[in-house]
């Protein structure tokens, strides 16, 4: 799966949501995050992303973040 890291805070490009073919993107005040079990793992919004926020969860140092975007995903609106 890919997940959003901290550079997305207050960022305000959406283009990763844009791109993505199933829609699991959900939206929180300052920043998005990835469904983990909806993302189909395409990576076509690593490169759409101007912050280098989005990452795979197999990057090394990540599990907090896919702790916070498994979390979050199920609580903040889809968009
Ligand atoms: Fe959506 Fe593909 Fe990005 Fe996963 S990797 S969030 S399916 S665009």
């Amino acid at each position: 799966t890919y997940i959003v890291t901290e550079n997305c805070i207050k960022c305000k490009y959406m283009d990763c949501v844009e791109v993505c073919p199933v829609d699991c993107f959900y939206e929180g005040e300052n920043m998005l995050v990835i469904h983990p079990d909806e993302c189909i793992d395409c990576g076509v919004c690593e490169p759409e992303c101007p912050a280098e926020a989005i990452k795979p969860d197999t990057e090394p140092g990540l599990e907090q973040w896919l702790q916070i975007n498994t979390d979050l995903s199920k609580t903040w609106p889809n968009i």
